[in-house]
């Protein structure tokens, strides 16, 4: 106990601390930005003294600041800018929002939006004929929720040059009619070729994006996050933030690897990093994008896809990073003390991942960089035990390990019967002994923590609940094993763990409450759930009324 009295305590609730040694207890105190103390009411009773805010939790549960580690804040914030169709179903709304959209701003000359859903178009590919009926004249570009598609009218497609000639780029498609004619639905790199014309991001848009993501995601009870896509220009937006005193999440930075810069990029990001440490921010990871998604084939596969009939094909998806060089590049970056932060969606995408690792650990030996592998889509069984093996964590994004129309049309028929089992298995990983952080991948999906920990204990899609059976029920987490992966896992990736990710005395205050107790027999679905507040350093920065205090 400290010599002086609590700034704050919270006490009468369930304090679910995340420490092996004392997991649950009444009450929690602060000083300054430190946990001072954690026990009973009575024994915390002791640190209160005549200005300390005391605050009745009333039999809410108190977490650690749950920390995503996977996370896309900046440009999150600005979707919620443009055209946003996220929350939209089905087709007819999504059309009817973005002509309602357009028709509000005749100024702009580019509509941009992003966010709709591929189980809502057949065969996950709109076409520019629907845009084209409401945006004859001006061009329309819109990415979909996971980015890797976007949807372009006829006008997008002509400023492009893109028409039957044009050749597919490298690391992309144009989606086709029979004929060769442009659909209107590219995908990955070929999105880039019309991307390269909308009217610039301006630092203002960057900076703004950045504090509607920050207030959003504190107000889910996310307290530090992962950015698993920082240019030089996002960088730049976080330091502006720390300079002018607004940054208050703990933010670690996944400085992006070009896919075509070449094997010497990584002097030039070990000099980023050494200026991207300021304040909460640290540039330390390096995000290594290795292939694209399973929906539009081009995840990599280590066997074919097969094709509508059930056959075989000869597509294994798309390597974005030689697998024959990834192996040095991952040694550079190890040993010059970044941490890999791979992109992996297929099961050859993972296994190239843990080969890298495998050849990093053979020239350097055991490091501190903590190398982990976002999404986990398909991991061949063989590969399961490596994570451990390596010391690679198992970078989770719950809320996809779950039966829906993406899953159900776009993904299952096209991998087969049993590739389609070992999908997202994330209790055989840790039973493997693997470690586990989570992450939302959010504008991808949405970035509330408790949503995702449903999905993650029960592996029903929110909207599903009580009408289909889990998906893959042996890889079930217990909520207890979810929010360690979604606090103290998430830390241990954004080297937090010493400081945050537990509720422990002498611990950073990086804390958030829940309006109930999840753990209780009554406590309904985990994703209803909402966060009253949020600590960081012991300072609210998110607080709803009801809290009191
Ligand atoms: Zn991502």
């Amino acid at each position: 106990m400290p010599d002086r009295p609590a700034d704050l305590v919270l006490t009468g609730g369930h304090v679910h601390t995340v420490d092996r040694g004392r997991p649950r207890t009444d009450a929690v105190a602060v000083t300054g930005e430190r946990i001072s103390a954690v026990g009973s009411a009575a024994e915390v009773a002791a640190a209160i003294g005549p200005r300390t805010r005391v605050v009745d939790l009333g039999g809410r549960l108190l977490l650690p600041g749950f920390q995503d580690a996977h996370v896309h804040p900046i440009y999150g914030g600005i979707d919620r800018l443009q055209c946003d169709v996220r929350d939209i179903h089905p087709k007819s709304a999504v059309i009817e929002a973005i002509r309602t959209y357009a028709e509000a701003r005749p100024d702009l000359p580019w509509i941009v939006g992003s966010g709709w859903y591929m189980g809502d178009f057949p065969n996950g590919t709109p076409r520019k004929e629907d845009l084209d009926a409401i945006l004859p004249d001006r061009p329309a570009f819109l990415p979909n929720r996971d980015g890797h598609s976007a949807w372009v009218n006829s006008r997008a497609l002509e400023l492009a040059g893109i028409d039957r000639a044009t050749a597919d780029p490298p690391d992309g498609r144009i989606e086709r009619d029979p004929d060769g004619t442009p659909t209107g639905s590219l995908h990955e790199g070929a999105t880039s070729i019309v991307e390269r014309l909308l009217p610039p991001t301006t630092a203002d848009d960057r900076a703004t994006g950045l504090r509607i993501a920050q207030a959003y995601l504190h107000s889910l009870g996310i307290t530090a996050w992962q950015d698993a896509i920082v240019v030089p220009d996002d960088l730049a937006t976080y330091r502006g933030a720390v300079e002018s005193g607004w940054l208050t999440a703990r933010v670690e930075a996944a400085l992006w690897w070009e896919r075509d810069g070449g094997e010497n990029q990584v002097d030039e990001l070990i000099e980023r990093s050494s200026t991207g440490s300021l304040g909460r921010l640290r540039a330390n990871s390096v995000k290594l994008m290795l292939d694209g998604v399973l929906e539009t084939f081009t995840g990599a596969m280590l066997e074919p896809y097969l094709d509508r009939d059930g056959r075989a094909t000869t597509n294994r998806g798309i390597d974005f990073i030689d697998p024959a060089v990834l192996g040095s590049i991952v040694t550079r970056i190890d040993a010059a003390g970044l941490q890999p932060h791979f992109h992996a969606i297929g099961d050859a995408a993972v296994r190239s991942a843990l080969d890298a690792v495998e050849v990093a650990r053979a020239a350097n030996g055991p490091s501190n960089t903590r190398p982990h592998v976002s999404h986990i889509q398909v991991i061949h069984p063989d590969d399961i035990a490596r994570f451990a093996e390596l010391d690679v964590v198992a970078n989770a994004q719950p809320l996809w390990a779950c039966t829906e129309t993406n899953m159900e049309e776009l993904t299952i028929p096209f991998l087969g019967p049993e590739r389609a089992t070992w999908q997202y298995p994330f209790a055989s990983l840790l039973r493997a002994g693997a470690r586990l952080a989570m992450g939302s991948d959010w504008s991808v999906s949405s970035p509330n923590p408790l949503e995702e920990i449903e999905v993650a204990v029960n592996r029903v899609w929110l909207e599903s609940r009580g009408l289909v059976e889990p998906f893959l029920p042996p890889e079930r987490l217990t909520l207890e094993q979810a929010i360690e992966g979604f606090t103290l896992g998430s830390a241990f990736v954004n080297h937090l763990d010493a400081e945050t990710g537990t509720i422990e005395v002498g611990k950073l205050a990086d804390l958030a409450v829940v309006d109930r107790d999840l753990f209780a027999a009554d406590a309904g679905p985990i994703g209803d759930a909402k966060v009253l507040a949020t600590f960081v350093g012991g300072a609210a920065v998110f607080e709803d009324p009801s809290l009191g205090g």
